[in-house]
C-alpha cells in the first residue's frame, strides 16, 4: 500500500533549516526558527527548570501512569494563570483544564473536540496566522476561512478589515481563532479596546472563540499578555484556550500545553470536558509527565516562583532590547524607509515584510536566513550578528 504513496513537500520552516545548517559560510545568521536563544545563540535550559529537575530525579518516587488528563497539578494551576486566581468562572466551575503534549497537542484536541460538535464547522483564522493552524484545523475535519488582519503598507494591524469582514461574512455557531499576544508570525497584536470590540463582535454574531495563548509573558508581562483574553472570557458564554509551555519555561521537547474549556455553567463545562477526554483516550491516551511536573514544582513554590519570573523577565526583556538596537542600527544607517514597526511589534517575531526576492537576497548575498514569508526570530538576533544583520536589512530597505 506504500507503494501509493508520493512523496510528501518539505515543510517551509524545516527546508531553510536544513539549508542553513548545510550552507558552508561561517558568518550566517539563523533567524528563522521560533525557539529563544541567549546572546551566544544557544538555547539553554532556565536554571529554574534545572532546579525543578534536580528536584524530581529525587523526589519522583513512581513512573506510573498518569492518566488522561494528564498532571492534575497543572490543571489546577492553569486557569488562574489564564484568568486570575479570583476568576469568578473558576469559583463557578465554568473553567477546566487539561494537560496536553504541547500547544500543538492543544489545538488539535480543541479542534477534533470542535469537529464531533459540527462535522466540518468554520473556523476563522488571521491572515496570515502560524504556519500550522491551518493544517490542524484542516487535519481535525474542520473548515478554514480567512480574516484580514496585518496590513503590509505600514506593517500593522487592519483592525477595520478584520472587523468589516468579519462582521459581513462569519455566521452564528463559526469558530474564531485569535492568538492571546505575541501573534506568530506578525507581532502585531490586538489592544484591549479592540480586544473589547471583538468581544462585543464575538456576542452580537454569536461567534465562538478559541484563543491560542503560545507566549503568555513574553510580549508585556505574564498578566498583561492575557488581558484581551480575560476580558474576552469576563464577558463570552463558551471559550476555548490552548495553553503552551515551550517558550515561558524553554522546555521545547518536553511537550507540555493545557486545553482550557469554558462553557456556560458547571455541568456544561463538566460534560465537554468528558467528552475532550474521550478524544484524548483514543488518540496518544496521555500526555507525557516531565514537562508538567517541572512546570507545577516551579509554580507551586514561592521561591522557585520567583525566580522564574526574573528568568521570563530576563527572555522578554533581551527581546525587546534587540528589536530597539535593530532599529537603532537601522536609523543610523538612514534607511529611509519607515522601520518604527519593529519595536511596535511585539514577542519573539517580526514580520519585516521583505518580499520572496528580498528574502533570497538576504539570505545569498548576506548569509542572514529568514522565514519565507520575511518573519524573523527576533531572540535570533545578538550582540555578535547584529551589525551584519543591519548592514544587510538596510541594503534591502534602501
Ligand atoms: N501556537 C503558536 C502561535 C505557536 O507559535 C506555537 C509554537 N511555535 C504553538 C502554538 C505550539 O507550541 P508547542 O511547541 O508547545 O506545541
Amino acid at each position: 500500500m506504500f507503494n501509493e504513496i508520493k512523496e510528501a513537500g518539505v515543510d517551509n520552516l524545516m527546508a531553510l533549516m536544513q539549508q542553513f545548517k548545510e550552507d558552508p559560510r561561517t558568518e550566517k545568521v539563523d533567524l528563522v526558527v521560533g525557539v529563544y536563544k541567549n546572546d551566544a545563540g544557544d538555547v539553554p535550559v532556565l536554571d529554574t527548570v534545572k532546579a525543578a529537575e534536580r528536584h524530581l530525579l529525587e523526589e519522583e518516587s513512581s513512573k506510573n501512569y498518569v492518566g488522561v488528563m494528564g498532571d492534575p497539578a497543572l490543571a489546577e494551576i492553569m486557569p488562574a494563570l489564564l484568568l486570575g486566581a479570583d476568576s469568578p468562572l473558576i469559583a463557578e466551575s465554568r473553567v477546566k483544564s487539561l494537560q496536553t503534549p504541547g500547544g500543538c497537542g492543544a489545538l488539535k484536541v480543541g479542534f477534533d473536540f470542535l469537529n464531533t460538535i459540527k462535522p466540518g464547522n468554520r473556523v476563522w483564522v488571521s491572515t496570515p496566522t502560524w504556519a500550522n493552524h491551518i493544517p490542524t484545523i484542516e487535519g481535525a475535519g474542520l473548515t478554514v476561512a480567512q480574516y484580514p488582519y496585518f496590513r503590509p503598507a505600514d506593517r500593522s494591524l487592519d483592525f477595520d478589515a478584520m472587523v468589516s469582514h468579519l462582521s459581513t461574512q462569519a455566521k452564528a455557531g463559526d469558530v474564531i481563532l485569535l492568538h492571546a499576544c505575541c501573534h506568530n508570525p506578525t507581532g502585531v497584536d490586538l489592544s484591549l479596546p479592540q480586544w473589547q470590540a471583538i468581544t462585543d463582535l464575538v456576542l452580537e454574531k454569536g461567534l465562538l472563540p478559541f484563543v491560542d495563548c503560545a507566549y503568555q509573558g513574553f510580549g508585556t508581562g505574564l498578566e498583561e499578555d492575557v488581558a484581551g483574553l480575560r476580558h474576552m472570557a469576563a464577558r463570552v458564554p463558551e471559550m476555548l484556550i490552548a495553553s503552551s509551555f515551550s517558550k515561558n519555561f524553554a522546555i521545547y521537547r518536553e511537550r507540555t500545553g493545557a486545553l482550557t474549556l469554558m462553557g456556560e455553567n458547571a455541568t456544561a463545562t463538566a460534560n465537554a470536558m468528558k467528552a475532550v477526554v474521550g478524544i484524548v483516550r483514543t488518540n496518544y491516551s496521555m500526555p507525557p509527565s516531565h514537562g508538567a511536573r517541572i512546570v507545577t514544582t516551579i509554580m507551586n513554590d514561592p521561591d522557585l516562583k520567583a525566580k522564574w519570573l526574573v528568568e521570563l523577565e530576563e527572555m522578554r526583556s533581551r527581546i525587546a532590547g534587540n528589536r530597539a538596537t535593530l532599529r537603532k542600527k537601522l536609523e543610523e544607517r538612514q534607511v529611509g524607509a519607515d522601520i518604527s514597526f519593529l519595536t511596535d511589534q511585539t514577542g519573539m517575531f517580526s514580520y519585516t515584510g521583505f518580499n520572496p526576492d528580498q528574502v533570497k537576497r538576504l539570505r545569498e548575498e548576506f548569509g542572514i536566513f529568514t522565514a519565507g514569508d520575511g518573519r524573523i526570530n527576533v531572540a535570533g538576533l545578538s550582540s555578535g550578528n547584529m551589525d551584519m544583520v543591519a548592514e544587510g536589512f538596510a541594503a534591502i530597505l534602501r
